[in-house]
């Protein structure tokens, strides 16, 4: 086989046997780096590509705890350090049943080169666990984390890496894991980020991952000298960042119709005003509630186990989880009028799905741009905690706004054709990586 693309997939395949999102992940970086890498001899010579595919350490730990009956269980944790050449480790935790080595090692890849993307000095880093928060008592949710952090102590640091929330684990369990890293170190610092203010966190922290999707989706338009006014928007999931993009469009004078979880999807033909947008705040952070409960509250329609990409609409929002819209869906979408598509979520479609896409010419942003504004304001929440100071929401959201609007510069920059077209997926993989491959050239053989 002579394809250089294909050559390092297989190579990648062979040493991750039974890894298919990590392997997804890195396939489709690789069509664009390889190429990329095989123009710049530097690149190639220093084993950048057969480096950056490989963690730079893995730590797999048992985090047994005592459930509210007094039985013992046991979970897997993790926590993947994928490279530190530009900053310390960088990324969320997740605490889900579907958490594996496969899932938090694609995690942690994208994580490069969406912190990358960002500017700011953060390497790729993400763990998590096979614990399922779900029908958990908050006692339960506290022993669990407390246990967990027993073992991850010892691997982090304000200066080593620094984890953040992902799926399941939000303001509540970074504040357990907190008080116990306190705990256990003595120390008071910004090993965590996504803290409640009260106690070093960042304003804004919460909104950043769906305000920052927004921005960036702004930008596309504004290149297409277009606005979201009008705009009729699909949201797929209900946590944080499906919460603050529905409501960064709706201030935006664009029409949300639908918001989902793992059960099913609502369909509001009227839209989802910020109104019915606090019910759902509500009964996601307070009550724990499932989506289905707006449906009969607000008397809209209401689709069990389906996802919203049947609906007609202009943009679509994928913010639930990986391989949540494929080929079929990109399809309809597009035969329905859908004509931009930017993931909230990380890897939310599938490589089908992004054919699709590239295929019928629509916009398309990948998470590790459009997604990167949670993590860029958690750097901020580092750089604040550094100086033991705390900056204003406006300061923070037009932080926020700069690195959106930079990042889509970026994308610009690397994924423009001669015909102007931009491709923001080679541009934002071509964009996230030049910084850490020269960074791992000039710090050697590590
Ligand atoms: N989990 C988020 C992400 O996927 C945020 C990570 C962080 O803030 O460190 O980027």
């Amino acid at each position: 086989m002579n394809d250089p693309i294909q050559n390092f997939i297989e190579m990648v395949r062979a040493k991750n046997a039974g890894e298919p999102e990590f392997l997804q992940a890195v396939s489709e970086v690789a069509e664009y780096i390889v190429p990329y890498v095989e123009e710049h001899p530097r690149y190639k010579k220093g084993k950048i590509l057969e480096r950056i595919v490989e963690p730079e350490r893995v730590i797999i730990f048992r985090v047994p705890w005592v459930d509210d009956q007094g039985e013992i269980q046991v979970n897997r944790g993790f926590r993947v350090q994928m490279n530190s050449a530009i900053g310390p480790y960088k990324g969320g935790l997740r605490f889900h049943p579907s958490v594996n080595l496969s899932v938090l090692k694609f995690l942690a890849f994208e994580q490069i080169f969406k912190n990358s993307l960002t500017g700011l000095p953060m390497g790729g880093g993400k763990g998590g666990s096979d614990f399922d928060p779900k029908g958990k008592s908050d006692n339960e949710i506290m022993r669990f984390c407390q246990s967990f952090m027993t073992e991850l102590y010892r691997h982090v640091g304000d200066d080593i890496d620094v984890p953040a929330g992902d799926i399941g684990v939000g303001k509540r369990e970074i504040g357990y894991l907190f008080g116990q890293y306190k705990r256990i170190t003595g120390t008071f610092n910004g090993v965590l980020t996504g803290k409640s203010y009260e106690w070093g966190g960042s304003l804004i922290r919460p909104e950043a991952t769906g305000y920052g999707l927004v921005y960036f989706v702004e930008e596309m338009l504004k290149m297409q000298d277009d606005t979201l006014l009008g705009k009729k928007i699909l949201i797929s999931g209900s946590g944080n960042v499906a919460q603050f993009a529905a409501e960064k469009c709706i201030q935006h004078g664009a029409k949300v119709l639908t918001m989902s979880d793992s059960n099913g999807f609502v369909y509001d033909p009227s839209g989802i005003d910020q109104e019915k947008l606090e019910f759902i705040k509500d009964l996601k952070n307070n009550r724990r509630g499932r989506i289905q409960e707006y449906a009969a509250h607000y008397g809209c329609e209401y689709f069990a186990d389906e996802k919203p990409w049947k609906i007609k609409c202009d943009i679509a929002l994928p913010n639930a989880t990986q391989n949540e819209l494929d080929g079929i869906d990109a399809e309809v979408l597009i035969s329905n009028g859908c004509f931009c598509v930017a993931e909230g979520a990380n890897m939310p479609c599938t490589p089908e799905a992004v054919a699709t896409f590239k295929k019928k010419g629509i916009l398309y942003a990948p998470g590790k741009a459009a997604n990167a504004g949670g993590v860029a304001v958690s750097g901020l929440e580092m750089s604040q905690n550094s100086l033991r100071y705390s900056w204003s929401r406006t300061k923070v959201d037009n932080k926020l706004k700069e690195i959106m609007s930079d990042i889509h510069e970026l994308c610009v920059k690397y994924g423009k054709d001669e015909h102007g077209h931009v491709n923001y997926e080679k541009g934002a993989n071509i964009g996230g990586f030049v910084k850490v491959a020269e960074a791992m050239l000039a710090q050697g053989v590590v």
